[in-house]
């Protein structure tokens, strides 16, 4: 049949992307036909990535900037910290989608269309994806594409974005520590909701300041914007111009994405539950995802297998029950944490690599009473 491979990854953002940037690299896939669907030709700039990493690593042929510092900022806690042995990295997706189509177009299984994705049907051993252009049909198919909101309409856990509204801007004269990252400043207005700015200079003269919230609602771009105007002039930045504005939203929540995958349909990234849903970051975990499934889909096993709950998914559970109970009480959760613990324990946490002694160090360094409830909430 026409149209028919041994892989199809619908949607070829970042979690279709790396996992065929892995199956190029691994011999067991150089006999196997793979189709890559995306909508969008996926070639200008639609974010950026950062994420943190000790010492060098596989995107950083195409580092956009890193930081050896960072700065965190709140009533409880203010400090500018050398975040070594890690490095906060930061790639432009245009300059990822340029590196990893060039090495598509020089492998000939891989195929990519531009189609836009209907549906995706088991049917008994073949998935049918059905384009709006056509139909495919795969032995096995790892989908990013968000198609229903199952996750927005059920009451068992509770769903917090991350939402945030960026200005990228230039100015006159030097302004920026160009080696410092503010992860968090929380000392904007906090109006009973988890507020900060994210702040990454580019250069002493150019920086993104993006205002970011840990809630359930959105706020009108408007709303977004004059926070950033007044934060600059807060600061005494008054000659600016901005260059480049980036909006976004990720989805932060425990729900169980992957109960939607089946024996040959995984989902992939952000709708396969990769977002870490205390934080919003995504992209390194897709990355060490993407890992394990080349290697899991040799196996030919039940996709439905693949998933794996730690006992991290508990802890932010706990962290997402007390922030959607009392949205206003990030500052002071994160405050605490950054206080009592070292930076690189705290990426070690994040990154769901610690011990259960160094999360127990971790955990009662956040004042406890309400996780304690939130807990008692879970078992009760
Ligand atoms: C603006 C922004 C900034 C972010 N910054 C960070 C960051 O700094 N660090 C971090 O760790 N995470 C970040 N994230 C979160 C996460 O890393 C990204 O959202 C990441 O792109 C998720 O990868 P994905 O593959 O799940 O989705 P995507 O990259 O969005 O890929 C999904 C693909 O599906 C395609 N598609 C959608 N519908 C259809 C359809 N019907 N048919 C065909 N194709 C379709 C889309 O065109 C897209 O290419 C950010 C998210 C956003 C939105």
């Amino acid at each position: 049949m026409k149209n028919k491979y041994d892989f199809i990854i619908t949607g070829s953002g970042a979690s279709g992307l790396i996992l065929a940037y892995r199956m190029i690299h691994d011999d067991y896939y150089q006999d196997k036909s793979i189709l890559l669907i995306d909508k969008d030709q996926k070639d200008s700039n639609d974010r950026t990535w950062c994420f943190w990493e000790k010492g060098q690593g596989e995107w950083d042929d195409i580092l956009e900037k890193s930081w050896k510092n960072i700065a965190f900022k709140s009533a409880v806690h203010s400090e500018t910290i050398s975040i070594q042995p890690y490095t906060y990295k930061m790639i432009r997706s245009a300059d990822f989608y340029k590196k990893i189509h060039a090495e598509l177009n020089q492998n000939s299984n891989f195929s990519m269309v531009y189609d836009t994705v209907e549906t995706i049907e088991e049917i008994e051993d073949v998935v049918k994806v059905q384009g709006r252009k056509e139909a495919y049909q795969g032995g096995k198919v790892l989908n990013s594409i968000v198609f229903d909101n199952a996750y927005r309409n059920q009451r068992k856990y509770p769903v917090l974005k991350q939402h945030f509204l960026g200005w990228f801007i230039k100015t006159e004269e030097d302004y920026f520590d160009d080696q410092t990252a503010t992860f968090m400043d929380f000392t904007v207005k906090q109006q009973n909701n988890t507020r900060f700015m994210y702040i990454l200079p580019m250069s002493k003269k150019e920086a993104l300041f993006e205002y970011t919230l840990f809630s359930e609602d959105l706020l009108t771009t408007e709303e977004y914007e004059s926070a950033i105007k007044k934060y600059l002039e807060e600061k005494g930045i008054t000659k600016y111009t901005i260059v480049e504005k980036e909006n976004g939203i990720i989805p932060m929540t425990c729900y169980k994405f992957w109960e939607h995958n089946s024996k040959n349909v995984l989902n992939l990234g952000t709708v396969g539950g990769w977002s870490k849903a205390s934080t919003g970051y995504t992209f390194m975990n897709i990355g060490k995802k993407t890992k394990e499934l080349v290697d899991f889909l040799k196996t030919g096993k039940d996709l439905n297998t693949f998933h794996k709950t730690s006992r991290f998914w508990y802890y932010d559970l706990l962290l997402l029950d007390v922030l959607h109970k009392e949205n206003g009480i990030g500052s002071k959760v994160f405050g605490y944490l950054f206080k009592r613990n070292k930076t690189h324990q705290i990426f070690k946490f994040l990154d769901e690599e610690t011990s259960f002694p160094e999360e127990f160090r971790i955990m009662a360094s956040i004042p406890p009473w309400r996780f304690i409830k939130a807990l008692l909430g879970r078992i009760f």
